[in-house]
């Protein structure tokens, strides 16, 4: 019997696991390698981290689903994959090998690139759970002791859509408590322009993001390159289109939450030919890696390159659709290698985002991601808010019950006129 292993329980690797097991049944060993036997919703850290979630609201506990789908789950964390062998070591001493990986690790965060980052100096996070908790607990001391604030997302970050949402989730949440008028914010972000998002903007992105900027109070700073964060201040120079410094700003900040830059995890980076210099997964495609046939990757932890040149670097957002896409993708290139044919899916890679406000938000459609494109569509509204909350609870339905797509997902997918495979990539 063939064994399949799925690398990392997240958006991706969960779903990967079931969809392998919907297309494949019984004939194959499902192995899900995660650490800790938990499944936590990463979009919805931005709430918790003003209160709006807990903890227990956004998690689900894998084993009984996994349990139920047949998938057996390995909670102990991975090491280090050692391709050459196909085999995968993991943190507690044990190995597992297997006959086809899928990475789905998402993204390590450098936070120590840039002096006093990260939820252990002087800024907080969204980008984990236990940093979204932290970060509500200094979101209460400056409830109790309001003074400015800066959001955003520093040079190399692929992930802007969060850095807005938690700018305006903040703004709403600072007004709900009545001290929003004692608050100066100021977003700082690598982007060339507002509302580029690592996509050179989606329709007026632009126009909606700086306007709804402009009429919630909140200042701006592009081409931003973060030199240190200081517990009371940011210092970030901003870069011309020559790259030299244009101007350097001190921002006072008692409340920093910034994106960082994202690079592959430890279990993965520098093994030749599997991981690009910053440790992402290489894949083709058909999200097949070029050296190591039997291995795929979906979701953040997959290698794409930025969109094109930018004063300081910015990298390509990967949202769930998109990673939904890569997963079923995937489960059906392998079920053609298991079947002795070749790989011919490829995800469609679309970007679609919910940027949620709190009380409203902005929608994207990029189809395909990169420009010129045949779906450029961006729009906002109350709508948003409540289409982001059905997009919570629907997902974490469908972790908690082992499904990775019911029936009318898929209606509603195809009456948006998105799909998640490219119908010219059945190339055989
Ligand atoms: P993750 O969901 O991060 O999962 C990776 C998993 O791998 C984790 O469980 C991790 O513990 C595990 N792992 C890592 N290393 C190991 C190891 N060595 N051994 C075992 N397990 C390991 N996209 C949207 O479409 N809409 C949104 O609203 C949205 N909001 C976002 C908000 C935030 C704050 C962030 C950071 C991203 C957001 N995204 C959003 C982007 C994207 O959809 C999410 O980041 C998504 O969680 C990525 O899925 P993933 O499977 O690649 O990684």
């Amino acid at each position: 019997m063939k064994r399949i292993a799925v690398l990392g329980a997240g958006l991706g690797g969960t779903i990967m696991a079931y969809e392998l097991r919907d297309r494949l049944g019984r004939e194959v060993e499902i192995h899900l390698l995660s650490k800790g036997a938990t499944y936590s919703f990463v979009p919805s850290n931005p709430w918790v981290a003003v209160g709006w979630r807990g903890r227990e609201e956004i998690e689900v506990d894998l084993r009984p689903a996994c349990a139920k789908r047949n998938i057996t789950l390995h909670s102990q964390g991975a090491a280090r994959v050692h391709p050459a062998e196909n085999r995968v070591e993991m943190l507690d001493g044990t190995a597992l090998d297997y006959d086809y990986l899928v990475i789905a690790t998402g993204p390590d965060l450098a936070f120590d690139e840039i002096e006093g980052f990260g939820p252990h100096h002087h800024t907080q996070s969204v980008c984990h759970i236990d940093h979204a908790l932290a970060a509500k607990q200094a979101f209460d001391k400056l409830v109790a002791n309001p003074g400015p604030v800066v959001i955003g997302a520093v040079q190399g970050a692929s992930c802007f859509g969060p850095a807005y949402e938690f700018a305006f989730i903040l703004d709403k949440a600072l007004r709900d408590a009545k001290i929003r008028d004692r608050v100066p914010m100021t977003f700082v972000t690598s982007e060339p322009y507002i509302g580029h998002l690592g996509l050179d903007g989606v329709g007026d992105t632009k126009g909606l993001l700086e306007s709804a900027m402009r009429s919630k109070h909140i200042k701006w700073v592009t081409n931003a390159r973060v030199n240190r964060f200081e517990g009371d201040k940011v210092v970030a120079e901003e870069i011309n289109e020559d790259g030299s410094i244009k101007a350097t700003h001190e921002i006072p900040s008692v409340y920093t939450m910034m994106l960082p830059a994202f690079r592959g995890v430890e279990a993965v980076r520098g093994i030749e030919g599997l991981t690009n210099p910053r440790g992402f997964i290489l894949v083709d495609k058909h999200q097949q890696n070029p050296t190591f046939k039997n291995i795929f990757s979906v979701g953040v932890c997959v290698a794409i390159p930025p969109m094109g040149k930018t004063p300081v670097p910015v990298g390509v957002p990967k949202t769930g659709f998109m990673i939904e896409s890569m997963v079923t993708a995937t489960a059906h290139n392998i079920a053609n290698l298991v079947a002795g044919e070749e790989a011919n899916a490829q995800g469609t890679w679309n970007a679609v985002c919910l940027a949620d406000f709190g009380d409203g938000g902005i929608a994207f459609v990029a189809q395909p991601q990169l420009p010129p494109r045949n779906v450029n569509w961006s729009s906002q509204g109350k709508w948003v808010h409540a289409a982001k909350i059905g997009f919570e609870k629907y997902f974490l339905y469908k972790v908690k019950l082992g499904k990775s797509e019911p029936f009318y997902e898929k209606l509603a997918l195809q009456a948006l006129g998105i799909d998640k495979l490219k119908a010219v990539s059945f190339d055989t």
